[in-house]
C-alpha cells in the first residue's frame, strides 16, 4: 500500500550529486536575454528610440508608424537570438502570469513563409480571455480582453520565445490583471511625490517607487514531492507529524549550503542574470529545506515583473534539478513558513532616495518629510493595506502565531522616535530664529548620525523602517507583489497630496515660509498618527489587547480582511487617486473571494481523499495485523495470552477512537462544504469556509498526525517530514 512513498525515497536517494560548474562572468551575461537599452541603442533608429524613451519616461504614446518600426528591430533581434515565438506576458487575476505562445512564422498568399511581426503584433493583441477570472466585469457575452504592451518594462527572451510585458483590459477599459492598477499607482506617486520633493529640489521631474523583495521559499526533492497529494494539489502538506528535528537547533539560518540547492541555486542564478534580473543574495533560511534569494532593488513595475518571472524560472530550473520549489506561505506545520518582504523606498530622477537622510539640514527635512508621511499614510489606511496580502494560504502565517502579526504598525526605533517627539514639541506657527537653530542643528542635523547606528531591528513588525527604506514584511511567499505595492504607493500618494495641499496653504494664506510650513504639518502629523508607531514584540499577547485599544484592525482571515474592500473611503481613494473604478475594486474583491473560496475547496477534498482512502486503510491494514497477532497469541496461550497482549489491544482501542472520530470530522466536512457550496452570495460562502469548514481541517489534521505516531512505518503512506525535510 505505501509503495509509492517508498518508490519515492528509493528514487530521491539515487540522484547523482550535480556537480557546480563556474561560469564566468555574470556582468559580462547579464541581461543579454532582455531587449534593454543598449540593445535599443543599436537596433532602433533615433526617431523610434526617443519614442520608446518617451514613453518609459512620461507614459507618451508611441505612434503606429514608431511601434511598426520598433517591432520590427525587437523581431530582428529575437529571430537572431533564436526565437522562434512571441507572446504578450501578463499578469491575470490568478495571481501567476499568462502567456499564448504565436510563431513568427507566417504564410504568403503564394505558399512562400516568412517571419512577421508588427507593430499591430507589438501593441495589442485579444488573447481569447474569457477563461481569466474577471469578478464579473466581463460578462460572457462581452468576453473580450485585451492585452497592451508595456514599453516601461523590457521585452526579453525566455527560451525561444520573445515575451512582451502587458497590461490585461477588458473591451470596456477596466483592468483585468494586477499590472494596469500597479502603473496606476506608480504614476499616483510619481505625480504626488516629485511635487513634494520640488520643495526640496526644483530639478526633480521624476520619482520612482523602489522594490526590493526578499523570497523565500522550500526546496523538495521531486520525486518524494510528487508522492504526496496534498503537496501536489494544495502547495502544502495537510497532514504530517512534526518530525522530532525541526528548526529548533537554529542549524539551519545562514548554514552551510547544502550541495544539491547549492547547485540549483547555480544555475537558477545564471538565468535570472540573463534576464536581466540583478540576483544578489542566496541563503539558507530559518527552516530546514528553506532558503532565499533577493536581488538588487529595482523601479516598482520592473521588480515586480522580475519576481512573477524568477518564480517561473525557479519552477523550470528546479525541475531539471529534480526538485519542486514549494512557495506556499505555509507549507510545514511546526517550522516557519514563507514570505517576501518589500523593500520599498522612493528615488527621484536626480539619483536622491527620498528615505535616505543627507548632509544637509535641508535635505534631512526631505527625510523627514516623506518618512512622516509613509507613518502617516500607513496610519490612515492600515487596514486597506492589510487587505492587500490577504489570501487563503497566507492566513496560515498572519495572525496565526507566525510573522507577522495581522496587525499593521510600523517601526521606527527608539532614537527615530525620540526626534518625533522633539519635533512634536516645535510651536505652532512662525518660528523663532532660536528655535530654528536649534531645530536644524540638533533634531533635523542629528538624524544621519542616528541612523549610522541605528541597528536596533525589530523582527516582530510588519512594517519596519531599516535605515534607508520601509519593509513590508506580511507580503506571502506567493503573492504577486504588485498587489500590496498599488495599495502603497497609492496610500502615500494620497497623502503626499494632501500634505503639499496643507504646506501650500500656510504659505499663501498664514505667510509662513516654506520649512516652517512643513514643520507645521509634520508636527500634526507625528500627533495625529502615533496609534501606529509600536515598537514592542509585534507577537504578544500584550500588543494584541493594547493594539485594540489603540482602535488597530486586526483581521485575522481573509474574508474578513477583504471587507475594507468595499467601503466608501477605500473606493474615494481609488477614484481620486484614479488607480481603481468601483467596478474594478468590486471585481478585484469578488475574485479575491472566489480564490479563497476555491481553495478551501480544494483543501476540503484533499482531505477527504486522504482520509477515506489513505489514512482510514493504513489505520484498519495495521489494527488487523495487532488483531491477528492478539487472536494468535490467545489461540497459543489461551487465557494466560492477557500477560503480553494489552499493549496491542490498547492500541487497537486507541486507533479505533481516532478512526471513528477522524471519519466523523470527515463526514460533517463534507456535510457543510454541501451546503456551503449552495449559498451564492461569495462573502457569505466564504465565511462558511472560514469558520464553519476550515476548522475540520485542523480536526482532521490532529487525528491523522496522531494515527501517523502510532501506525507501523511500513504501513503509512505517506511520505513523512523526516524525509521531505533534509536534503543533502
Ligand atoms: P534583510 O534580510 O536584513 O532584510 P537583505 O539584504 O536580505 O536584508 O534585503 C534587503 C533588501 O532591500 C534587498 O532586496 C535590497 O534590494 C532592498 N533595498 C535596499 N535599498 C532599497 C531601496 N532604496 N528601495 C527598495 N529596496 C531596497
Ligand atoms: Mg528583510
Amino acid at each position: 500500500m505505501s509503495s509509492s512513498r517508498f518508490l519515492a525515497i528509493a528514487e530521491s536517494r539515487s540522484r547523482n550529486r550535480i556537480a557546480i560548474e563556474e561560469k564566468g562572468r555574470r556582468s559580462d551575461l547579464f541581461g543579454c536575454n532582455v531587449f534593454n537599452e543598449h540593445k535599443m541603442l543599436q537596433f532602433l533608429t533615433k526617431e523610434a528610440l526617443e519614442s520608446v524613451k518617451g514613453a518609459i519616461v512620461s507614459g507618451s504614446k508611441i505612434d503606429r508608424r514608431i511601434a511598426d518600426q520598433v517591432a520590427e528591430a525587437i523581431k530582428g533581434w529575437a529571430i537572431s537570438m533564436g526565437a522562434t515565438h512571441y507572446t504578450h506576458w501578463f499578469q491575470p487575476l490568478t495571481g501567476a502570469t499568462a502567456e499564448k505562445h504565436d510563431a513568427f512564422f507566417d504564410l504568403l498568399s503564394d505558399g512562400t513563409a516568412l517571419e512577421k511581426f508588427g507593430g499591430s503584433q507589438l501593441v495589442q493583441q485579444e488573447p481569447d480571455a474569457s477563461s481569466f477570472p474577471s469578478g464579473g466585469i466581463r460578462n460572457t457575452f462581452e468576453a473580450r480582453g485585451y492585452t497592451a504592451w508595456d514599453p516601461t518594462s523590457p521585452a526579453f527572451i525566455y527560451g525561444t520565445t520573445l515575451c512582451i510585458p502587458t497590461i490585461f483590459v477588458s473591451y470596456t477599459g477596466e483592468a483585468l490583471d494586477n499590472k494596469a492598477p500597479l502603473l496606476r499607482a506608480l504614476g499616483a506617486i510619481d505625480d504626488a511625490a516629485t511635487g513634494v520633493a520640488k520643495y526640496f529640489d526644483k530639478n526633480v521631474s521624476k520619482v520612482n517607487a523602489t522594490l526590493g523583495w526578499e523570497q523565500e521559499y522550500f526546496l523538495i526533492d521531486k520525486a518524494l514531492a510528487h508522492s504526496r497529494i496534498d503537496l501536489m494539489l494544495t502547495g502544502r502538506t495537510l497532514v504530517g507529524n512534526v518530525a522530532a528535528k525541526g528548526q529548533q537547533l537554529d542549524d539551519h539560518y545562514f548554514g552551510v549550503i547544502p550541495n544539491r540547492a547549492l547547485s540549483f541555486m547555480s544555475d537558477l542564478e545564471q538565468e535570472c542574470i540573463k534576464l536581466g534580473i540583478p540576483v544578489k543574495t542566496r541563503h539558507n533560511e530559518v527552516a530546514p529545506n528553506q532558503f532565499e534569494l533577493a536581488p538588487v532593488f529595482e523601479e516598482a513595475n520592473l521588480a515586480v515583473d522580475h519576481n512573477l518571472l524568477l518564480m517561473d524560472v525557479m519552477d523550470k530550473i528546479a525541475d531539471r534539478h529534480n526538485f519542486k520549489v514549494l512557495f506556499h506561505e505555509k507549507p510545514f506545520l511546526g517550522i516557519n513558513g514563507s514570505g517576501k518582504h518589500n523593500n520599498w523606498s522612493l528615488a527621484t530622477d536626480t539619483g536622491v532616495n527620498l528615505l535616505s537622510p543627507g548632509s544637509t539640514p535641508m535635505k534631512n527635512l526631505q527625510f523627514l518629510t516623506f518618512f512622516i508621511n509613509t507613518i502617516k499614510a500607513v496610519d490612515n489606511y492600515e487596514e486597506l493595506l492589510r487587505s492587500s496580502i490577504a489570501s487563503a494560504s497566507n492566513d496560515h502565517r498572519l495572525g496565526a502565531n507566525e510573522a507577522p502579526p495581522a496587525i499593521f504598525s510600523i517601526f521606527i526605533g527608539t532614537q527615530l522616535s525620540s526626534v518625533l517627539d522633539e519635533l512634536e514639541g516645535v510651536s505652532k506657527g512662525k518660528l523663532s530664529p532660536e528655535e530654528k537653530t536649534e531645530l536644524k542643528l540638533n533634531v533635523v542635523g542629528k538624524i544621519p548620525e542616528i541612523l549610522l547606528d541605528n541597528t536596533d531591528r525589530n523582527r516582530t513588525s510588519p512594517f519596519a523602517f531599516t535605515g534607508n527604506k520601509f519593509e513590508m514584511r506580511g507580503v506571502g511567499a506567493k503573492t504577486n507583489c504588485a498587489k500590496p505595492m498599488t495599495i502603497l504607493n497609492t496610500i502615500v500618494a494620497k497623502q503626499l497630496k494632501d500634505f503639499k495641499k496643507e504646506v501650500d496653504a500656510l504659505i499663501d494664506k498664514k505667510n509662513l515660509k516654506k520649512d516652517e510650513a512643513i514643520f507645521n504639518v509634520l508636527r500634526e502629523y507625528i500627533k495625529t498618527s502615533k496609534k501606529i508607531r509600536f515598537d514592542g514584540d509585534g507577537y504578544s499577547k500584550e500588543w494584541e489587547n493594547e493594539a485594540k485599544k489603540r482602535k488597530l484592525s486586526n483581521n485575522k482571515n481573509t474574508p474578513e480582511a477583504l471587507d475594507i474592500l468595499s467601503t466608501k473611503e477605500t473606493l474615494d481613494l481609488f477614484k481620486s487617486m484614479k488607480v481603481m473604478s468601483e467596478v474594478e475594486i468590486g471585481a478585484r474583491k469578488e475574485v479575491e473571494l472566489d480564490s479563497y473560496i476555491m481553495h478551501l475547496q480544494i483543501e476540503g477534498r484533499v482531505y477527504s481523499e486522504l482520509v477515506y482512502n489513505h489514512i482510514i486503510p493504513a489505520a484498519i491494514a495495521y489494527q488487523n495485523t495487532l488483531i491477528k497477532n492478539v487472536t494468535g497469541l490467545k489461540e497459543i496461550y489461551g487465557a494466560a495470552h492477557k500477560g503480553f497482549s494489552e499493549g496491542q489491544l490498547a492500541m487497537i482501542e486507541e486507533m479505533g477512537e481516532h478512526l471513528t472520530k477522524i471519519k466523523k470530522m470527515a463526514d460533517a466536512m463534507n456535510d457543510a462544504m454541501l451546503k456551503a457550496n449552495l449559498e451564492k452570495n461569495s462573502h457569505k460562502k466564504a465565511l462558511s469556509y472560514c469558520n464553519g469548514i476550515k476548522p475540520y481541517f485542523d480536526g482532521i489534521r490532529e487525528h491523522a498526525d496522531e494515527l501517523e505516531k502510532l501506525i507501523d512505518d511500513n504501513l503509512w503512506p505517506m511520505t513523512k517530514y523526516r524525509e521531505l525535510l533534509f536534503i543533502k
